[in-house]
């Protein structure tokens, strides 16, 4: 691509002569000075550009499409404030090992440098470092090839994250011979190198895991993140062991698989003896590793890529440091070496507990209340859900998210997409857009009412984009609830409360969408059907009883209660 003058081009073109040259297919976005003209040359070369509203949601669509495709997801932002919204995406994108790349426009150094009060100034790539994995800056047309590449390969080898890319005002409008530029593109060779763990570290594990007569398996989403699918698939069912999906791992194996322990979770957490960490974490949200939950003499195997993630939490008896599927085939290699003890009585007394929890749960399923409590408005989805179980499911929220994963059900890899390693909110839509445009299926995103209200305008994007995506909200009227006082007696709505019965599906209306205001199962079961079968944008209002919901959901206890009254 050459401009005005045939012998010339300049940084703008080249940038995005390089992102295509490296497979870029999206870019998810908000334009503005300086980079609207390198979106328009985007969609010119036949880059598929997305425009957002805000560019937390851009970015959390470019993570959420890197967890999807192991490719670094692509965010353009403007200049400061709009590179400041894009960050916390980037860093989330960091924190759950998400690769992206957010490319954002900066203004002119020697002014940004001296503090002389430039539009939009800020020491963009200082301000990034400590939230990505990695900050470069461009600063000159000759460089673009290199600052790319080495983006790329630094956002997906060894644990994937978010790497900040900055390309300065003055770089975009450069101009570089064309030939010179044209030959000064390259793809990184083998951007993330197959990680081989050592016959030793196999072996110590084998051991460990063949002594073991309580073993567990806990799949997390860095196995889900490495598309090993079949060689997870094969070293569980082959070892008989019974295992624990965490939330993004779910339907790696089908959810109602025979060795799922996930309705015994207590159980098998408390009395394992020996935890082999697939790709999982021992952070909060496992709750470390310690405390009651846990066996205090469980010993641990952990397969990871981050050597340093190893003892972080507990000390691992087996460290097996690698990708996971290189791994996990030199461990399937060796299972017949290694016979596991029979599992008959811990397999069934897992199986007494799944059996007695989920008694439990079809009680709480069945229930009649009106309006309508989580459980019987999940119960009215996962009807429908279980004839289009290939979709994707984007969950957020308190309640709605504890309460969702436990109850809907996940058949295929990498379908469940949620708040993630921070238990963030407010990624919803930009997930949902991603999904329906790198995973190319419909989307269902189950929404808390106060989870949807972070990003909540992108249902304009959603239309714009005629995306398939169905956004349930469970509107209880609040954070957590919608019933709370204000404690001063005034008439300001209590800090948790939000628009008592707002009409959330009015939203959609103004932009094309399909709406529905759904009070009873029947009436969100027809509503969800209606939404997935007609493959339009979709918002459900979903009425819940605005009492039911626990504060902080499933994890009150880290909610810190005042224990002086006043
Ligand atoms: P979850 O929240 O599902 O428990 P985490 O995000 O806590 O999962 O953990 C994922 C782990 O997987 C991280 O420690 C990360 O380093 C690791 N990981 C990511 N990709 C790979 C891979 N290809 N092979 C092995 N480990 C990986
Ligand atoms: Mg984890």
């Amino acid at each position: 691509m050459t401009t005005g003058q045939d012998n010339l081009t300049d940084g703008m073109h080249l940038m995005v002569d390089a992102l295509k040259k490296n497979g870029v297919e999206t870019i998810f976005g908000v334009v503005g000075i300086p980079v609207t003209d390198l979106a328009r040359h985007a969609q010119e070369v036949g880059i598929r550009y997305i425009g957002f509203r805000h560019e937390q949601s851009a970015g959390n669509a470019a993570a959420i499409s890197g967890f999807l495709t192991k490719k670094p997801g692509i965010c353009l932002t403007v200049s400061a404030p709009g590179f400041l919204n894009g960050l916390t995406a980037l860093a989330c994108a960091t924190i759950n090992g998400f690769p992206m790349i957010q490319i954002s426009g900066s203004s002119n150094r020697n002014i940004i440098d001296l503090q002389q009060g430039d539009y939009e100034g800020l020491d963009q790539m200082n301000v990034a470092k400590p939230f990505a994995k990695a900050a470069y800056r461009i600063n000159r047309p000759e460089d673009i090839a290199v600052g790319v590449a080495r983006a790329i390969r630094t956002a997906v080898s060894g644990r994937p994250g978010g790497v900040y890319l900055d390309i300065t005002t003055a770089m975009l409008s450069a101009t570089i011979d064309a030939d010179v530029a044209a030959k000064s593109l390259f793809v990184p060779v083998d951007p993330a190198p197959k990680q081989i763990p050592s016959n030793s570290a196999v072996e110590r594990a084998m051991r460990l895991l063949a002594q073991a007569k309580k073993p567990l398996i806990i799949i997390g989403k860095g196995a889900a993140y490495s598309q090993a699918d079949e060689a997870v698939k094969n070293f569980v069912e082959k070892s008989g062991i019974p295992y624990l999906p965490m939330s993004m791992a779910k339907g790696l194996l089908p959810d109602n698989h025979k060795q799922c322990a996930a309705s015994a979770r207590g159980y098998v957490l408390g009395n394992a003896d020996v935890v082999m960490l697939l790709g999982a974490r021992l952070n909060w949200l496992l709750t470390h590793g310690k405390g009651k939950k846990w066996n205090p003499d469980a010993q641990f195997i952990q397969l990871d890529i981050d050597a340093t993630e190893i003892d972080s939490n507990r000390p691992i008896a087996a460290p097996v440091v690698g990708d996971i599927g290189s791994s996990l085939s030199l461990m399937l290699d060796k299972l017949s070496s290694y016979p596991m003890q029979p599992c008959k009585e811990w397999c069934d007394a897992i199986d007494k507990i799944k059996s007695e929890n989920s008694t439990k749960m079809a009680t709480k399923l069945s229930s009649t209340s009106q309006p309508m409590n989580y459980f019987n408005a999940l119960k009215a989805i996962s009807d429908v859900l279980d004839k289009h179980r290939d979709i994707y499911v984007v969950n957020e929220g308190a309640n709605t998210l504890d309460d969702t994963r436990n109850v809907i059900n996940m058949y295929h890899p990498r379908r469940r997409l949620d708040c993630g390693t921070w238990g963030v909110m407010g990624v919803g839509m930009g997930y949902s857009i991603a999904a329906a445009v790198t995973g190319k299926r419909p989307v269902i995103a189950i929404e808390g009412d106060s989870a949807f209200g972070f990003s909540g305008m992108e249902v304009e994007t959603i239309c714009r984009y005629k995306l398939p995506v169905t956004i349930v909200v469970f509107n209880n009227n609040g954070i957590y609830r919608g019933t709370d006082k204000n404690l001063g007696g005034g008439s300001d709505p209590a800090p948790t409360t939000l628009t008592i019965g707002a009409r959330y599906d009015k939203m959609i209306e103004a932009f094309g969408g399909a709406s529905f205001n759904a009070t009873t199962p029947e009436e969100l079961r027809t509503a969800v059907e209606g939404g997935l079968q007609s493959g339009k944008p979709t918002l459900v209002n979903c009425v819940i009883d605005p009492s039911v919901g626990l504060e902080s959901g499933h994890i009150g206890n880290l909610n810190p209660k005042s224990t002086i009254k006043k």
